[in-house]
């Protein structure tokens, strides 16, 4: 009798299989000395590669419905919106797959090159800033590029397969503010989702997993993913046949800690690696879709930027940073003539039955995560940040009442933005992802 009820399980689970997927890793390690992004302490291009970083692509079509979405992961620091959106039409016109079913995330590796953008890190270049601006330009062409294979690939390779969905615990992560503020509290989200991709044959074909944590345990000037990257190549060791892609979490206020020295690079990927094996053993949850897409653009307000005297002012600051954020604003007030007290925050949510993947923008602390599992439920959602659009610090309510780095002071030292967001960010966000949810209901 258990035999029998075995065999109507697995073809029950083998009718509700209507997924087909392709995973495809294109390298994008840089081919001649680069500024890397994330510090400000560099004062020099990188010397050594120390791990291949990749674009990871994974194509999911919904059979029933024959809709195909995209997740691109990248080891990088960021991708911004003016990078991102004109990579998502080439998408849209090369496989008709759109907006809403494409998303970006970069692991927020700290040794990687700078994409697009290199405004915060333009004073290190001194009086030939051509010398090192002309690789970062080059790079972005080379990345958009192997971007665009990457997606090209993975739908090439659609094979049938079944989904599923769990997780596990990683415990590295660790709140960084309560480092200098013993006194402030320390939320995490400690929490490692895994989707498993299985094919016919019932080989592990791809392994999307997330945490929430800066990859910042190196701070030298070599190219590698940092743990995630070292947690991606294991898994890719340990399941030859699968493309394993790692999710940024809402991990802007955690920090891998000690850090440092390669041993924890190496211990810190390979815990990550056994919380996803601990997955891939355990019984697997199948994942029925169909998938329900839905992206919104809402605005943040900052708050009002600093007066032209404020700023010429500041520019005497005694503060490098504070100096050249005020000369950065300065130019372009010249320029433009007013400073943008705005930006727009993609805001995404993929419904695939068994869980929900929320995909915020920017830099998420914790509090986000645990708020939006504490309405969603901890069991069925997954909490993306560094989704779409990377262009700083996101804080709560309270992390921006606390102040600090995260609660804006980042924005005042290495950024083309005024200034800390306005105290309506929370509530603009839970309200732009209450109408996504409700979109895939
Ligand atoms: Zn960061």
């Amino acid at each position: 009798m258990a035999r029998l009820a075995l065999v109507f399980f697995a073809a029950a689970f083998a009718a509700r299989a209507d997924w087909q997927a392709g995973a495809v890793a294109v390298s994008i390690t840089p081919t001649e000395p680069i500024w890397l992004a994330g510090y400000a302490s560099r004062t020099k291009p990188h010397e050594v590669v120390r791990q291949n970083i990749y674009a990871k692509a994974l194509a999911l079509r919904d059979t029933s419905s024959g809709a195909t979405a995209v997740v691109i992961t990248l080891d990088l620091v960021s991708i911004r919106r003016a990078q991102a959106e004109p990579i998502a039409a080439e998408i849209q016109k090369r496989h008709g797959i759109p907006r809403d079913r494409i998303l970006f995330n970069a692991s927020h590796t700290h040794s990687a090159p700078i994409l697009g953008d290199a405004g915060s890190y333009l004073y290190h270049f001194g009086d030939q800033p051509e010398k090192y601006l002309a690789p970062i330009a080059r790079y972005g062409e080379f990345a958009r590029a192997r971007i665009l294979e990457a997606v090209d690939q993975s739908v090439k390779r659609l094979e049938p397969v079944t989904l599923s969905f769990g997780q596990s615990l990683a415990g590295f992560a660790v709140n960084r503010r309560r480092v200098t503020n013993r006194n402030w509290p320390g939320p995490v989200d400690h929490d490692v989702p895994v989707l498993a991709v299985r094919n016919a044959a019932g080989a592990v074909r791809a392994i999307l997993f997330g945490y929430a944590c800066h990859n910042t345990v190196m701070g030298d000037e070599t190219v590698h993913g940092d743990y995630a990257g070292y947690a991606q190549a294991a898994l890719e060791q340990r399941h030859p046949s699968a493309v394993a892609l790692f999710v940024q979490g809402a991990g802007a206020d955690q920090n891998p800690l000690p850090r440092r020295k390669v041993e924890h690079l190496e211990r810190y990927g390979a815990t990550l690696a056994d919380a996803v094996d601990e997955v891939l053993a355990a019984k697997p949850r199948a994942v029925p879709g169909p998938l329900k897409t839905a992206i919104e653009f809402p605005v943040l307000n900052f708050q009002p930027p600093p007066t032209r005297a404020q700023l010429e002012k500041q520019t005497a600051s005694t503060n490098e940073s504070e100096r050249r954020h005020a000369q950065r604003l300065l130019a372009t007030l010249a320029k433009e003539g007013k400073i943008a007290g705005t930006v727009l925050y993609p805001v995404q949510a993929w419904n695939f039955g068994a869980f929900r993947l929320l995909a915020l923008a920017g830099e998420l602390v914790a509090d986000y995560s645990v708020r939006f599992k504490n309405t969603y439920g901890h069991d069925a959602l997954w909490v993306a940040g560094y989704s779409n659009d990377v262009f700083g610090y996101i804080p709560s309510l309270r992390v921006l009442r606390e102040g600090g780095y995260e609660g804006g002071g980042a924005y005042q030292l290495f950024s083309g933005f005024p200034g800390p967001l306005a105290a309506d960010v929370e509530d603009r966000i839970v309200s732009a992802v209450n109408r996504v949810m409700e979109k895939v209901k």
